[in-house]
Order: structure tokens, then C-alpha cells, then sequence
């Protein structure tokens, strides 16, 4: 979409729990709040459709979604589950990291898109061959970060290394037993638990160490479904009583069940939808340090939308029954239904190919689905699964 278009009739969500009908002009990757004048072959009518502003995954490992999920849970803590997981020589992972990285990075984007993800963070090093270009979805590139207290003897290093406004993320307090908890005094002693310091899962936290962290204004990254797989529970009610920030993220598919859709329906288990809305959203952002027009639909801002079905839900209730049909990126459509091509009829999607997942879909978009396919499926002896589900064209 590289002429402006105008996305018509549809309800656009200003908050979680508000909506305003607005047409929406969205050109060189932005968003405004009116119509100009186009041409009317760059009208979309989406009467019927609900606008949500792009979701923000928080955590994941982008290059192994295509794995199964590994390990004989609960663990008492992370470390356990990685020593038992980590046989890199044998069948699945040998095969699985046959696949070239970069085509499973792809995947991990796709995965993303798919759930109506516009923003990963990913958990390990930025590949900018990979990301900064051509790539499904924006992955967020001003960060620092350690794998774990444990896997990173330079942790040190790499917190007082952390550019500035950005956040330092770390794996910490995954567990259930004292060594796991241990870390969040460790990170304290350190003077690397600050304001920009994002701890991802946290389970190991009581309420004394939820105060510290909320003291130091650290915040925390939420992976319920992978927490439920390694360690047979997640975050305890204190931590959302806490006031201590938290964002919402998948993790991989090493131990999550799926994608955000199944993470955002495990979390609504927890928490209500509106606060829930805020941590795939605004307040991802904010944990992130993505700046305060990340995470909203804003007059002026980035093009990064999702359009679902509009049933008359508040865009909160929209999270918990997640169909995307439209997901824009910086202003690019990446992901489209044919109900919505239907609409479109002055354009052409020729140079679009099919991506089709079990329980989740049939779409076009414009990435190289059949090169992937084919790229993966050769190293994975034709058992090509994304996220747990089988990818079918
Ligand atoms: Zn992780």
C-alpha cells in the first residue's frame, strides 16, 4: 500500500474500553484523523470492522516457533529446565536447527503477525539483515539485554552497557524455589534493578521482592502459558496488586501453548480485559520504552492497526476472541482476508501468496510463504507446525 487509502466506516478503538467512528487516512506509515481528498479507488469500506491499534508481544525468542514444546514439567525452576531440554545433537532440536535461522526468525514474525502482533521484542540479538527490512512486523531495536542471571556471566556488563531510554531485559525469578528469588536481590545488589530494567517472568516473586521491584520502578514481562508448562503456575495475585508495570508476552514455542491469541485467552483467566488490554498495548509500550504514541491509534501516529470483526464489543473484549482480517504495518497491509480483498476491488493482490494455520486461518500476504515452506519442510522431514499448529499451504 504505497498510494494513501482511506479506511472507511469502521469503529476505532481510542481506548480499551471506547470507540469513536472515524475514516481513517492512512499514508507513508501514518495515521490521521481525516479524510483528505483521494481517489475513491483508495477507499476501503470496513462497515462491519473494528480498528484496534496493533499489538505489542513483549517477550519472545523469535527464531523457534517452529519447535515443538520441550520438557517433562513442572520444573522448580528454569535453569532444571534447561538442563533437561538442552540436547542439541539429537531429534527434534538437531533437525529443528537444520532449518536456516533466518528462515525460522521468519516464521517467529509470522507467528507474530498472525495473532495481530505489529511489535516484538525479541529475546536474543537483533539481526538487522533480517529485521530492519522486508520483514513481517516491527521488532523492537533500542533494547539491551541478557539471556539470564545464570546463562550470562557479563549481565553486569550488559546492564551498565544499556543505551540510554532503553530498557535492559532479562530473564529472572523463573522459578518457584529460593534460588530463583535469590536473582531479584542479586540484580539489586548489582544496582541493576532500576527503572529500566524489565524482568521477564518474575514467578519465583513474593510480595517483599515485588515491593523492591516496584521501589526501584523495574518492571515486569508476563508469559502465563509458559510459566503453567515449566514450572506448573505463574505469577500469584500479589503481583498484580503490586502496581509494579506488566506487559504481556508469548515466549516461544519451546514452552508456550501457542501464539498471543492463546497467551491473551490464559491472562483473561487472571485478569479483567481492560487492564489486560493495557499490557498487549499502551502499556507494553511503556514497559519497552517505545514512547508514549506506541501502543494507540493517534492522529499523526504510526500506521500499525488490526482490524477484527465488530460484534458490538469494547476493543478490551475484542483481545479475547482474536480474528484478525486486517493487520497494517507502518502503513504496509501484511496480513489480509478475502472477505476484506472482496472490498478492495480496484486493487491487486496478485503478488500475494496464501498462508493458511490450522485453528487459525486463511489470509494473503505479500511475504514469500511458499519459499518458506519449502525451506523449513526440508530440514523438518515435511512436519512443518508454527507455534503447535500445523501450517497447511
Ligand atoms: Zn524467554
Amino acid at each position: 500500500m504505497e498510494q494513501a487509502v482511506i479506511l472507511a466506516g469502521a469503529r476505532v478503538a481510542t481506548s480499551a474500553t471506547r470507540t469513536s467512528r472515524l475514516d481513517l487516512l492512512v499514508r507513508q506509515g501514518q495515521v490521521f484523523f481525516s479524510r483528505h481528498e483521494i481517489s475513491p479507488e483508495g477507499e476501503i469500506d470496513l462497515s462491519g470492522f473494528l480498528i484496534l491499534p496493533g499489538l505489542i508481544n513483549a517477550h519472545d525468542h523469535l527464531e523457534l516457533n517452529l519447535f515443538p514444546r520441550l520438557g517433562r514439567g513442572p520444573y522448580p525452576n528454569a535453569t532444571a529446565w534447561a538442563d533437561d531440554i538442552y540436547r542439541p545433537d539429537e531429534a527434534p532440536v538437531k533437525q529443528h536447527l537444520g532449518v536456516p535461522k533466518r528462515v525460522r526468525l521468519f516464521w517467529g514474525g509470522m507467528k507474530n503477525l498472525l495473532s495481530g502482533v505489529t511489535t516484538v521484542a525479541q529475546h536474543n540479538p537483533y539481526h538487522p539483515d533480517v529485521f530492519d527490512e522486508g520483514f513481517p512486523i516491527r521488532v523492537v531495536k533500542h533494547y539491551s539485554w541478557a539471556h539470564s542471571l545464570r546463562f550470562s556471566n557479563d549481565w553486569q556488563y550488559r546492564y551498565r552497557q544499556r543505551p540510554a531510554g532503553a530498557p535492559f531485559i532479562i530473564h529472572a525469578a523463573e522459578g518457584l524455589d529460593e534460588d530463583a528469588r535469590r536473582e531479584i536481590y542479586q540484580l539489586d545488589a548489582a544496582s541493576a534493578l532500576g527503572r529500566s530494567t524489565v524482568v521477564v517472568h518474575g514467578v519465583a516473586l513474593r510480595r517483599e521482592e515485588l515491593m523492591l521491584v516496584r521501589k526501584r520502578g523495574a518492571s515486569l514481562i508476563w508469559c502465563p502459558s509458559s510459566n503453567d508448562f515449566t514450572l506448573g503456575r505463574t505469577l500469584s495475585e500479589a503481583a498484580f496488586s503490586s502496581g509494579v508495570p506488566i506487559a504481556l508476552g508469548t515466549d516461544s514455542a519451546l514452552t508456550a501453548e501457542g501464539d498471543l491469541t492463546d497467551e491473551l485467552r490464559r491472562a483473561s483467566q487472571v485478569i479483567d480485559p481492560v487492564r489486560l488490554y493495557g499490557m498487549v498495548t499502551s502499556g507494553a509500550a511503556r514497559v519497552l520504552c517505545l514512547g508514549s504514541a506506541a501502543g494507540c491509534i493517534r492522529n499523526g501516529g504510526a500506521a500499525d492497526l488490526l482490524v477484527v470483526p465488530d460484534r458490538g464489543q469494547a476493543p478490551a473484549e475484542a483481545l479475547l476472541d482474536l480474528r484478525p482480517q486486517l493487520v497494517i504495518v507502518n502503513g504496509h497491509i501484511d496480513l489480509i482476508s478475502e472477505t476484506i480483498t472482496e472490498r478492495m476491488r480496484a486493487a491487486s493482490f496478485s503478488a500475494y501468496q496464501v498462508i493458511e494455520v490450522e485453528d487459525r486461518g486463511r489470509w494473503l500476504t505479500p511475504f514469500n510463504i511458499s519459499g518458506l515452506i519449502d525451506q523449513a519442510r526440508q530440514a523438518l522431514d515435511g512436519d512443518l507446525r508454527l507455534a503447535g499448529k500445523a501450517v497447511i499451504s
